[in-house]
């Protein structure tokens, strides 16, 4: 009797924890990601990705993606990180607009940029990049897709590295589509070497890829350089946008991105130029670089000492 009652209660907290296991998992299918494009101007649309990690939740889609809707059809500006997020980033267009999708755009060589090209392959349309974006997307392609499956799971399957179909080999070149103009424009690379700004001057809005970071910190990794991600933030502000749509962050204004973005670059540089002139080592540079300014922005403890000592050494090379 005793053992009956015993099995009894052994059984109802079994059917309670595949009642718990069947909500959380109900939980879970209603918190899949949903890609939902926001209006930034006429016929201009962005996607807010999450400010944190690459993570199940949001299938690596940690960073913005652009849209553009022209009389002529659609332009997307970068792919998602996945195959799977290419999908649902196709899906958010087609809620947008019934025109079709025409050119897809990697702003840059990191995974989330381009990585979902595979998906848009399969549609047929134009897949436009940077001729200098080509050889990190070689380089890289294949650890990103190690690191999406590591983070993703089941989530990066289907995804292969695949490149652009068309290379801009110039510092500035204008495209058209359905009479509306976009302008790309490159200046020796930033957050990866092959960023390129997308300027939309009829609407006076622009997708900066990496290049603008905004409410989270920015990095600098190894493939990053800060003097010509300066440049390119130049760029930015003869353009004088009305709004930008940047790689990170919500979208925001010159004031914001100069702020957020350009005020660190050059802060860290005249520190670590000036410490490397006068023979501070690597370590006690790092140590004393004021970061205060920027240490609200999300992400900032974690990334500050890679940023300094990257680019002490860059520094240090030129
Ligand atoms: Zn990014």
């Amino acid at each position: 009797m005793g053992d009956a009652r015993c099995s009894f209660r052994v059984l109802r907290s079994r059917f309670a924890l595949g009642l718990v296991v069947a909500l959380g998992l109900l939980a879970g299918s209603a918190q899949a990601l949903e890609v939902r494009f926001e209006p930034v101007a006429e016929g201009v649309y962005a996607y807010v990705g999450d400010m944190g990690p690459r993570t199940v939740a949001n299938e690596g889609l940690n960073a913005n993606i652009g849209l553009v809707v022209t009389p002529a059809g659609a332009v997307l500006i970068d792919s998602g990180a996945t195959f799977e997020s290419a999908r649902k980033i196709h899906d958010a267009i087609r809620r947008v607009t019934a025109q079709p999708l025409r050119w897809v755009v990697n702003t840059g060589g990191q995974d989330h940029r381009w990585q979902g090209n595979s998906y848009f392959k399969t549609l047929g349309v134009d897949i436009i990049a940077h001729a200098q974006a080509e050889a990190d997307m070689r380089s890289r392609g294949g650890e990103q897709l190690d690191g999406l499956r590591a983070a993703l799971g089941s989530l990066a399957q289907g995804t292969v590295p695949t490149l652009p179909t068309r290379w801009l080999g110039k510092a500035d070149e204008r495209l058209e589509l359905g009479g509306v103009v976009f302008e790309f424009k490159y200046r020796g690379g930033a957050h990866t070497p092959g960023d390129m700004l997308v300027w939309l001057p009829q609407r006076q809005v622009l997708f900066s890829g990496d290049v603008v970071y905004v409410d989270r910190l920015l990095g600098v990794l190894p493939f990053s350089q800060t003097k010509p991600w300066l440049a390119t933030f130049a760029a930015i502000e003869q353009l004088a946008p009305a709004r930008i749509v940047p790689g990170h962050g919500r979208v925001t204004d010159l004031k914001t991105a100069q702020a957020e973005t350009r005020d660190y670059l050059l802060a860290l540089r005249a520190h670590m130029k000036k410490a490397v002139e006068d023979g501070v080592e690597i370590s006690a540079a790092i140590k004393s670089f004021d970061a205060r300014p920027f240490m609200h922005l999300l992400n900032a403890a974690e990334l500050m000492p890679g940023n300094a000592s990257r680019t002490y050494l860059e520094v240090e090379r030129e």
